[in-house]
């Protein structure tokens, strides 16, 4: 039986682990394919490419992105995205902009709060430009201003927490514009996590491609739920671990093993956008 895992972070964005370091883990773990889909980057795809290659493991370049509809935060997964994609690396290097910028409004909260974080030792620990809250954690508790990750959340950092700062985050239909016209499918993240049963139906009639059934926050109910969905709906499905590595605590890849024949089905898929796209049909 051959498995997938389509949802995993790098140093590329908020994930510890290194391209080269991912695969390793996806080949310890006999993955047939993998992946990458960092926070609005797809800067570590082309490593990851090459470390995928040599580790015999099929990889499937990806991001994640932050968007909302009906001020609901949702994620999308962008899947076989053209990595050289002109409008996809302007929108991305403006949302990666978003995130600096947000940093340094937490740091001059966190100031507020006479907890003395620079932005740029965030900045320097995160390493890349897509920096996000976990970032901050971990500077915090590396400048001994917080004992864990998990009290840097619950005291500063968590939604409506005094050093959380909003995202501006680009709309839904925008964000599934942005991955169709870079030839990739539209994929709803983790729906479990978010407020999203609401707004299923208008990402569908927006050109949602799939959704994400399997994640290592979903029970088997709310997996099996939204299967459910996406029958109902003809999205294809998806899952992933979601792996971060050490950021959380412990490595999560390998807690999901999406079937082999689902990816069989999401290039199917991706190969008649890709037709579509270059016919103009
Ligand atoms: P950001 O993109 O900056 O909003 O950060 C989102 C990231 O922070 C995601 O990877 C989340 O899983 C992570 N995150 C959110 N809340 C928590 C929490 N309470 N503890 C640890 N990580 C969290
Ligand atoms: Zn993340
Ligand atoms: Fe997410
Ligand atoms: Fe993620």
């Amino acid at each position: 039986m051959k498995f997938a895992d389509l949802h995993l972070h790098t140093h590329f964005s908020d994930g510890t682990f290194s391209p080269e370091e991912l695969a390793g883990h996806g080949q310890r773990l006999g993955f047939a394919a993998m992946a990458l889909t960092d926070h609005d980057s797809v800067e570590g795809c082309a490593r990851m490419a090459d470390a995928c290659g040599a580790a015999g493991i099929e990889l499937i370049t990806g991001t994640e992105l932050t968007a909302e509809h009906s001020d609901i935060e949702l994620h999308l997964l962008g899947y076989f995205v053209d990595t050289q994609n002109e409008k996809l690396l302007a929108d991305l290097a403006r949302f990666q902009t978003v995130r600096q910028d947000r940093i340094r409004e937490m740091a001059a909260r966190l100031k507020g709060l006479n907890v003395p974080l620079e932005a740029e030792t965030v900045f320097a620990l995160a390493n890349c430009k897509s920096p996000g809250r976990p970032h901050v954690a971990r500077a915090l508790v590396k400048a001994g201003l917080c004992k864990s990750l998990d009290e840097a959340f619950e005291r500063y950092l968590k939604k409506n927490r005094p050093a959380w700062v909003p995202k501006a985050k680009m709309s839904a239909l925008e964000g599934i514009e942005l991955i169709h016209q870079a030839g990739g499918l539209a994929v709803m993240a983790h729906p479990g996590l978010n407020r999203t049963d609401d707004v299923i139906l208008a990402l569908v009639e927006a050109g949602l491609d799939g959704i994400e059934c399997f994640h290592t926050k979903h029970s088997t109910a709310m997996s099996g739920r939204y299967l459910e969905l996406a029958g109902k709906f003809h999205l294809l499905v998806t899952g992933g671990s979601d792996c971060h590595g050490f950021s959380k605590g412990k490595p999560l890849i390998g807690t999901v093993k999406l079937p082999y024949e689902h990816v069989e089905k999401l290039k199917q898929a991706a190969a008649a956008r890709h037709s579509s796209l270059v016919t103009g049909h």
